[in-house]
């Protein structure tokens, strides 16, 4: 053979040698996805702009090293093929350090995994221990049909009082495990702590908590009811924690566990929550989509996420949860995702959420499940501790004294969505904000606007306000009792639509729009009524409630305008 001979035959070796490597490596990931619901894979950091494409695709886990870790699932598998990215798969991590506890009482010495009915047993006897504190709810159901348990702990626990609601929740992402155990550890030491620990006691009494361990129980327990090899994403393959409504990638479609998520979300209104994730150990805060964006409160973020870190630091020593700014992250300057929870809640409904990664594993090793709690238990009470700072206020009419469902919002500060409302059935409204002083304005439709000037926010204390505001003689839609009071109006969303007294009980809500044509009627009787114009063009619209008991009924316009980002 001549030279070129052989170098033409080399060639044609190499080329072959390299594809045929490729389909062996296609048809690993094929296999794993296959096998264990979902692989993961790594890809070298390909640049901010690349990642924004990925990111819009597939589920990045996370960014490290100048690497980019990526989960992929049935869902996903073809278009990350499709982009012909040089990927290795990430080997498993061993699952043998997630012990499966014997018993019930067992789980609840904290240092093992509970099986699906032993958490199913644990959540119904803090209920059934602590009647007063506890209440066990669902959020909603999975895919596969399991309860998406939540534990409201507050003292009077059954009544609705005026109190910052708070909400934490782990495991949306079914193979970070940590945060499940250290939540149902949480409830264990609030319910257990409450008659002798005068901080616990103060958080219990003034703050109305929800604590929801498992958020994804479809993909912890994908293959039944021990964790054996659990799934990021849920029995679609869906990653939950993209899969949020989001007005940078409009394509999101809900899933089901999403979907009663944010029915909860919607109806609760949490001031203040946060859920909890493994895979990587830093507080990660608002926004996750928006790199150029700072969010209006970002000093405020930021100092509740460095007091979570330091309050870390202080029983872990240095080396725990220590990424970035030391354990704290502005949610996009770590990666860009869209349609997650965090940005969601603070952007939709005008709470605020941070994302707490606990670990750098993903699935903690039963073992470790101890220094979890040591490390964090402090944290976690200091972190719904600021739910009691900041200012608390309450909106009345001058003259009725009756609650103002106002939004309130500072001039020249507020931007993105980070305005709050007073709750239209109690007038009550939380803020938080950086130590300053600062000028609130109170509107509302039918009312004059009333601002209160220099009202002073100091970190770590309380700031009561009570704000009574002027009806406009012009409008009397907030003050005559026979017209229904929308908020707010106009909107893209929700309207919350508060009933005159008269109309009771079940209703026929009936939209109608500017050309007399009647688009939607439906029954409910829900208080208030919770109108979802989202799908509406914009307009106007007018609306009428009609009492299917009394017959009474009566009517109110609102404006839906179009959204533009
Ligand atoms: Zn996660």
């Amino acid at each position: 053979m001549n030279t070129r001979i052989i170098i033409i035959s080399l060639l044609i070796f190499l080329l072959s040698a390299v594809s045929f490597s490729q389909v062996t490596r296609n048809e690993k990931l094929f296999e794993e996805v296959k096998k264990y619901g979902e692989a993961e894979v790594v890809i070298s950091y390909p640049g901010r702009n690349a990642i924004e494409l990925i990111t819009r695709n597939v589920s990045i886990t996370a960014v490290k090293d100048k690497k980019v870790y990526i989960s992929l699932t049935a869902a996903t598998l073809n278009w990350f093929l499709s982009q012909k990215f040089d990927y290795e798969v990430v080997e498993k991590e061993p699952a043998k350090g997630i012990i499966s506890a014997s018993s019930v009482s067992g789980a609840m010495e904290w240092d093992s995994y509970p099986t699906y009915t032993q958490y199913d047993s644990i959540m119904r006897k803090f209920q059934a221990d602590y009647p007063q504190l506890c209440r066990l709810d669902t959020i909603g159901t999975s895919i596969m049909g399991r309860l998406v348990l939540v534990l409201k702990i507050s003292d009077n626990v059954n009544d609705d009082e005026p109190e910052p609601e708070v909400f934490y929740s782990s495991t949306i992402h079914g193979d970070e495990l940590g945060g499940f155990v250290l939540m149902l550890r949480l409830a264990d030491y609030l319910l257990k702590n409450y008659n002798t620990d005068s901080r616990v006691r103060n958080l219990v009494d003034n703050l109305e908590i929800w604590i929801n361990p498992l958020a994804n129980p479809d993909g912890t327990y994908r293959t039944g009811n021990e964790i054996i090899s659990p799934t990021r994403s849920n029995a679609n393959g869906i990653d939950l924690n993209r899969n949020f409504p989001d007005p940078m990638n409009p394509s999101i479609v809900p899933e089901k566990e999403n979907i009663d998520m944010m029915a909860f979300m919607r109806k609760r209104r949490f001031v203040l929550s946060a859920n909890f994730h493994s895979g990587f150990e830093v507080v990660n805060f608002p926004w996750d989509r928006w790199l150029s964006k700072y969010h209006a409160d970002h000093d405020w973020f930021y100092y509740i996420s460095r007091k979570y870190a330091d309050t870390v630091h202080v029983y872990s020593g240095p080396a725990y949860m220590n990424y970035y700014d030391n354990g704290v992250v502005r949610g996009a300057e770590w990666y860009i995702i869209y349609g997650g929870r965090q940005d969601f809640i603070t952007w939709e409904l005008q709470g605020r959420e941070v994302t707490i990664e606990l670990d750098d594993i993903k699935q903690t090793p039963a073992a470790q499940l101890e220094l979890l709690w040591q490390y964090n238990r402090q944290s976690l009470i200091g972190y719904l501790e600021n739910a009691l700072y900041g200012i608390h206020g309450r909106v009345v009419d001058a003259v009725t004294k009756k609650p103002v469902p106002a939004k309130i919002y500072i001039a020249g500060h507020d931007k993105d969505s980070s305005h709050v409302y007073a709750d239209s059935l109690t007038g009550y409204f939380t803020r938080f904000l950086a130590q300053g002083s600062w000028n609130l304005t109170f509107s509302a439709t039918g009312y004059r606007d009333t601002v209160v000037q220099g009202v002073n926010v100091v970190n770590n204390q309380r700031t009561d306000l009570y704000v009574e505001m002027k009806s406009t003689p012009t409008d009397i839609d907030s003050v005559n009792p026979e017209k229904p009071l929308l908020f707010p109006n106009p909107s893209s969303d929700i309207i919350e639509c508060r009933l005159p007294d008269s109309i009771t009980g079940q209703v026929k809500v009936s939209v109608i729009n500017s050309n007399g044509v009647k688009i939607l009627e439906y029954l409910t009787s829900d208080r208030p009524v919770i109108l979802n114009v989202a799908y509406l063009d914009a307009g106007v619209y007018t609306v009428v409630f009609k009492s299917t008991v009394t017959g009474h009924s009566a009517s109110s316009r609102f404006v839906v305008y179009s959204r533009h980002y």
